[in-house]
């Protein structure tokens, strides 16, 4: 691999990479899902910065980690319906996305710290957060500088949890969605991605950003039924335990399920679409930890 620059180590995806100096591997990615947008662009401003700084030790940064979701501005892969992130460490003769998981995990191997940005995508929307996996990377999403850290629950075929699982420090990040792009977002990931690069040793004339955020734990609730949305709470109200926070209604009207808060807690994430089907997340509250 090049010293510095852009290559194709993976077929169809571009890869940047730089190595100065002796330190740890990082990986950056951003893409997993192809309806998110802060992350990809956020990470061209960190290789414009990566370029002209200082660094000790490797960066692999991957803007769009799914090229084929990307083209088709959805969260899935249209080649073979899969999503990305639930198919880590992949296989190397699977489908097609399968076959991708498995080459960024050979670049992933070669990392000790995994930074991967994500956003509610089309169809949620999420408070900026910094998701992390136990005390390993509490530390990197407290620095990563954003509002909310979320305890993130483990699930298979996740690139951060699987990372998390083979000992390496893992962060996964939320920024707002609705198929939107926020410049405060890209701001935001821009700067919370050099703090862990200087948390991490990497940038030798830079500072990690001071510890931030406030803790929660908790998981999406899902729809058990088919129609309308109807969300009550809103991003980031603080609920009750038992308060109603949406309804799925049929065409008639009529409520088929209600979503409600089973702790005290804050809404973390919320549906953004108006229409869910069975199986898609509605509601996230999670309690302060
Ligand atoms: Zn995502």
């Amino acid at each position: 691999m090049l010293r510095e620059g852009w290559s194709r180590p993976i077929e169809g995806v571009d890869v940047w990479h730089r190595h100065a100096g002796t330190g740890p591997t990082v990986l950056l990615t951003a893409g997993v899902h192809g309806d998110e947008y802060e992350g990809p662009a956020a990470l061209i401003e960190c290789i414009d910065h990566l370029r002209y700084t200082p660094v000790t030790g490797r960066v692999i940064v991957i803007p769009v980690a799914n090229p084929m979701a990307w083209r088709g501005a959805s969260r899935l892969s249209p080649e073979d319906g899969l999503n990305l992130a639930r198919v880590f460490p992949g296989k190397a003769h699977g489908t097609p996305t399968e076959h991708l998981a498995s080459q960024i995990w050979t670049l992933a191997e070669e990392a000790d710290f995994l930074i991967d940005l994500h956003s509610g995508g089309s169809d949620y929307t999420f408070l900026p957060l910094a998701g992390y996996y136990g005390n390993a990377s509490l530390d990197a999403a407290c620095r990563f500088g954003l509002p909310v850290l979320w305890n993130l629950p483990e699930t298979n075929g996740v690139l951060s949890c699987e990372m998390h699982r083979c000992g390496k420090t893992a962060v996964g990040c939320e920024y707002l969605g609705g198929g939107q792009l926020s410049r405060p977002g890209v701001q935001a990931y821009t700067r919370g991605v050099r703090s862990c690069l200087a948390l991490w040793g990497l940038l030798p004339n830079e500072q990690p950003r001071p510890a931030n955020g406030d803790r929660y734990t908790g998981d999406w609730m899902l729809a058990e039924a088919e129609g309308a949305f109807v969300a009550t709470a809103r991003l980031g109200d603080m609920v009750e335990a038992g308060a109603s926070l949406a309804t799925i209604r049929n065409t008639r009207g009529e409520p088929l399920q209600e979503f409600k808060a089973a702790t005290h807690g804050r809404v973390l994430a919320i549906r953004s679409k108006g229409y869910i089907r069975k199986g898609d997340w509605g509601v996230l509250v999670a309690k302060y930890a």
